[in-house]
């Protein structure tokens, strides 16, 4: 039998791409049995519309410096390239149709759970793909439970089924960012390239 592709899809804002990224990524590659995970900047993500981002091509380079070399790990400007709001569910048909052959899944982090039923027709969404989630320190037990979702039953039921445990790592860009802004180490959180990249370019300060 043909082995079809199956490709894991983490979105984010990466502002910047921190351990937390690379670790949770590979907790899903693993559990998930992924071919690879494709790491996608958001160009607008919809829920930060009135934070300002590092810009697209600042956010780029750090992932790519931040994915380097590493097996089974790629990025993709798809969302930078069809420009405007990045809605996942505009992603998902767009890889679909330019790769049938590939079946697909959407990594989040447990934080994200709980605003999923905001998200643009997030029913058709977790019908064209699988929902990975992934454990986040600091996320209440009781997301998990398909109860506490704002979605209808068998929406709810489908965004909890893939639940994986992962290392837990609790490191995010909101605090890599004020760590730079008081002027604290970050080397030990984010990819020693991707330190250098913040302190060469001046950001977050
Ligand atoms: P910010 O603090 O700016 O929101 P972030 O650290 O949450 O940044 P995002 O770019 O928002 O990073 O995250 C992209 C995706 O990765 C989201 O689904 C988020 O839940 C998930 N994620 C980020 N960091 C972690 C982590 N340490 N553990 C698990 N999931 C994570
Ligand atoms: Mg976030």
């Amino acid at each position: 039998m043909k082995h079809t592709r199956k490709i894991g899809l983490l979105g984010g804002t990466f502002d910047p791409p921190h351990l937390g990224h690379s670790i949770m990524a590979l907790d899903a590659l693993e559990a998930a049995e992924l071919d690879q995970v494709m790491f996608l900047p958001a160009a607008v993500p919809p829920h930060k519309r009135d934070r300002v981002l590092t810009e697209a091509g600042d956010r780029l380079a750090m992932l790519n410096l931040a994915v380097a070399g590493q097996t089974g790990f790629l990025v993709s400007d798809l969302e930078f390239q069809r420009g405007g709001v990045s809605y996942t569910i505009d992603t998902i048909r767009q890889l679909r149709e330019m790769h049938p052959e590939v079946t697909w899944a959407w990594i989040i982090g447990a934080d994200t759970l709980p605003e999923l039923h905001t998200w643009k027709e997030i029913d058709q969404l977790l019908d064209l793909c699988e929902l990975l989630t992934v454990y986040r320190p600091g996320v209440d037990s009781t997301t998990r439970e398909p109860s506490s979702l704002r979605l209808s039953s068998s929406s709810a039921e489908k965004a909890t089924r893939h639940w994986i445990q992962g290392h837990g790592i609790g490191i995010s860009s909101t605090d890599i960012r004020a760590r730079v802004r008081k002027g604290l180490p970050i080397d030990s959180l984010v990819n020693p390239a991707v330190a250098a990249y913040i302190e060469e370019h001046h950001l977050y300060r």
